[in-house]
């Protein structure tokens, strides 16, 4: 049997790919795994075949820090026959991952897992001290961005980096990642994630001893690659001078590589959600939008549209407005409930978008 425990704003009748949910009274909700039955009040009830069935191997406490990982990971841990595992998913739906900010209750449950799987590279930025601190005690944190090639922002003053940084590679790279150098929305390469779902089996595997983890991974990882093909048969629609992205924040960066797009700009600067763009970057986005003929703005499910809205209305033309799944999961009925839903949702936005 899976367990799975949802922060409180996780949203009712959330379903999870391979699981049932039932909401209980307050932020528990149990999974039915492989072969257990789930009641509605979180108990498992008795089965036929459990009293012969050999003794379950007690599974790992693992805590993940997004929902998009959390569905990534639940599919891995809800396919392995035999285990009994608990997930903790920390942030709940249409959270935005930059601003989040963890309760004590969380961090305790981080601090007995067996394993924390956190995107890192400086998304969760609420949540960096308190990883640093769990590993120093000893805790097992995957930050799996950093496990799959990232990729730098783009930087737009090249010269002042090198002279910055100088010659020393390592010391770099470490400096980089800490300060939010590299792209941590690696998720928009579905590619990058079927890698993240092998690691992750694997690494489950070399935790529990449960080899099952390791084959999980690798059909996880299937089911993300066969949702890709989707992915960019929709994309296909899109012709080669619409190709454009103009976005809320320096998100689609690994989109845009994957799936050959070009990002002609950002509202928000600095490749998080938390900064304010200055009156000056507006204005040099707007003659980018009219420059380039840009067909549609994409705005985020997670954060307030305000200024992507405003920034619209300043457009001497129509211009589409399209939010986009981000930073979290939808809730129930959004079409963004699963990790391969949300990118299927978000690639038929984007195309419809930019063909209108
Ligand atoms: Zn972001």
């Amino acid at each position: 049997m899976l367990t799975i425990i949802i922060n409180k704003g996780y949203g009712e009748g959330m379903t999870l790919h391979r699981a049932a949910l039932a909401l209980l009274s307050s932020s528990l909700l149990v999974v039915a795994g492989c072969s257990a039955t789930e009641q509605g009040d979180g108990s498992e009830a008795p089965t036929s075949d459990q009293a012969a069935a050999p003794a379950v191997v007690e599974g790992p406490s693992v805590v993940v820090t997004t929902t998009i990982l959390g569905s990534v990971v639940g599919n891995i841990l809800s396919c392995a026959v035999g285990s009994d595992a608990s997930m903790t998913v920390v942030m709940p739906i249409g959270a935005d991952p930059h601003d989040f900010q963890p309760s004590s209750e969380q961090v305790a449950a981080m601090s007995t897992a067996e394993l924390v799987v956190a995107n890192g590279l400086f998304l969760e930025e609420g949540l960096v001290s308190v990883l640093e601190s769990l590993e120093t005690d000893g805790v097992n944190v995957l930050h799996v961005a950093e496990l799959v090639d990232p990729l730098p922002f783009v930087d737009e003053h090249p010269d002042e980096h090198a002279r910055d940084h100088g010659d020393d590679h390592a010391d770099e790279a470490a400096d980089e990642r800490a300060h939010g150098d590299f792209d941590p929305h690696f998720w928009f390469d579905m590619e990058r994630m079927a890698l993240v779902a092998e690691l992750v089996g694997s690494e489950l595997a070399t935790a529990t001893g449960v080899s099952d983890y390791e084959d999980c991974g690798v059909s996880v990882a299937t089911e993300i690659r066969s949702a890709e093909a989707d992915v960019i048969a929709a994309l296909q629609a899109v012709p080669e001078e619409s190709r454009i992205l103009v976005t809320d924040h320096d998100a689609f960066g690994y989109f845009a590589d994957r799936y050959d797009f070009h990002v002609a700009g950002v509202v928000i600067p600095g490749g998080s959600t938390l900064a304010d763009p200055s009156s000056r970057e507006l204005a040099e986005l707007v003659e980018v939008i009219e420059r380039e003929n840009v067909p549609a703005i994409f705005a985020n499910t997670a954060t307030s549209s305000d200024v992507v809205t405003s920034l619209a209305a300043e457009i001497g033309r129509d211009i589409h407005v399209v939010a986009l799944f981000v930073g979290s999961l939808g809730g129930p009925g959004s079409g963004a409930e699963d990790y391969t839903s949300m990118m299927v949702l978000n690639a038929s936005l984007i195309a419809d978008a930019l063909t209108d």
